[in-house]
């Protein structure tokens, strides 16, 4: 049982729900889907206990609800946000599209630093009413499970109290959240490199339990491969799982290292080089693809998905929902730019944003998909067919969202 998710793990007889018929129901697995149409999903308690056609249904059993009509598939998993950070960066994106190159906005006070100075100045209960509001939007486009990394913090206090606001956010729900420690996003402005990276190590020690994972960010401007290594290495020694951003702005030569310390996954990628991927590919590791980023900031440098597919890669997508590069909320439109702009077919895609991001967590064994003994977590869209989410593209077709057995969100009429 993770702790993570199942934190309200009950179970009794009285407590089983059957659905159905079910118009379809997709099950995502390792390599596609399985649809069944008409499908059936029983659930007891928070957890699934049977999934399939209609007909092989639990017998004995008359069904709570019934959607003839309708398409359910797994809650969306986001695998790599940002969603906790005071204030906004909307003056930079006004003065980016009036043409400021990025060192007018880092000279007018913009850029990452920006966003560390709102957020050390916000109080955590303002954090937490901003975050849960983002959370909220999400929610509504079918986000279920969502990762939160800390890294607007940048110093023992600072980044202690983020982790407080992501453990409030994961207890008050109703997503299951997932708590990375990114300390290591950038140097901050008021301290030498070598004592941040000392800073850094201690701080690691004292958080431990508190975050699921860390990650480090390599690359131009932020850490050396070198530099992330000893990191993720003391990270790994004290029980922490890890991640990384990877080849965002360059390419940094990380990959053999990740694979070297089996980060669970490794993060944008875009100037990724095929031997590289070998190596990501070799290891398991899922890659974790972030293209509203790239469409954001206007930029040509794509990963190389061809190849990923190729050596088997999983790929995973996610919104890496943050003000400065993708104030983007909904998996929705991350799985169609990946179809647009990547060349996913429509069914990686939506393996991409369920059981593939759920590897990119490591909870491929309890969210991501509907098969027993995972979390209930579920959406009802008012289409029959979930090739409606492309189909419509600006359209939110999600009717209902479920999580651990429980009707959490619904559309008003
Ligand atoms: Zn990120």
């Amino acid at each position: 049982v993770d702790v993570f998710v199942c934190a309200m793990y009950t179970s009794g007889m009285d407590d089983r729900t059957l659905i159905g018929p079910i118009g379809q129901l997709v099950v995502p697995g390792e390599t596609g889907l399985t649809v069944w149409e008409p499908g059936g999903l029983l659930f007891e308690g928070t957890h699934v206990v049977w999934s399939g056609h209609w007909r092989d249904r639990p017998p004995g059993m008359s069904p709570a609800r019934a959607y003839p009509d309708r398409c359910i598939l797994p809650g969306f998993v986001d695998p790599h946000t940002h969603v906790v950070f005071g204030g906004d960066r909307f003056q930079e994106f006004q003065m980016r599209q009036a043409g400021k190159s990025y060192a007018e906005i880092l000279e007018a006070g913009g850029g990452i630093h920006w966003t560390v100075q709102h957020t050390r100045e916000a109080t955590e209960e303002t954090l937490y009413h901003a975050a849960r509001a983002r959370l909220r939007e999400m929610l509504a486009q079918g986000t279920t499970t969502v990762e939160i990394k800390t890294g607007y913090g940048l110093s023992p206090e600072e980044e202690a109290k983020l982790l407080r606001v992501i453990q409030r956010l994961r207890e008050e729900g109703p997503q299951h959240v997932v708590p990375t420690f990114l300390g290591a996003h950038v140097v901050p402005g008021d301290m030498p490199r070598t004592a941040y990276l000392e800073q850094l190590k201690e701080m690691m020690v004292h958080i431990q339990g508190q975050a699921r994972f860390v990650d480090v960010f390599v690359d131009r401007g932020a850490f050396t491969v070198e530099e992330a290594e000893l990191l993720l290495s003391t990270a790994r020694t004290l029980g922490f799982r890890l991640k990384v951003h990877m080849d965002e702005l360059s390419h940094t030569g990380m990959a053999p290292v990740a694979a070297r310390l089996q980060v669970v996954s490794a993060d944008h990628l875009d100037h990724t080089p095929p031997e590289d991927l070998t190596h990501l590919a070799r290891a398991g590791i899922t890659a974790v693809l972030l293209p509203t980023v790239t469409l954001f900031l206007k930029g040509d440098r794509w990963p190389d998905v061809a190849t990923m597919r190729r050596l088997g890669l999983r790929r995973a997508l996610a919104t890496d929902m943050n003000p400065g590069s993708s104030p983007y909320y909904s998996q929705q439109t991350v799985m169609r730019e990946a179809v647009r702009l990547l060349g996913f077919t429509p069914e990686e895609a939506l393996l991409g944003i369920t059981y593939h991001a759920a590897h990119a967590l490591d909870l491929h064994h309890h969210v991501g998909t509907l098969r027993p003994g995972f979390s209930a977590d579920f959406l009802v869209l008012d289409r029959p067919h979930w090739g409606y989410l492309f189909y419509e593209p600006d359209r939110n077709p999600v009717q209902e969202v479920w999580i651990r057995g429980t009707l959490q969100w619904e559309r008003r009429a």
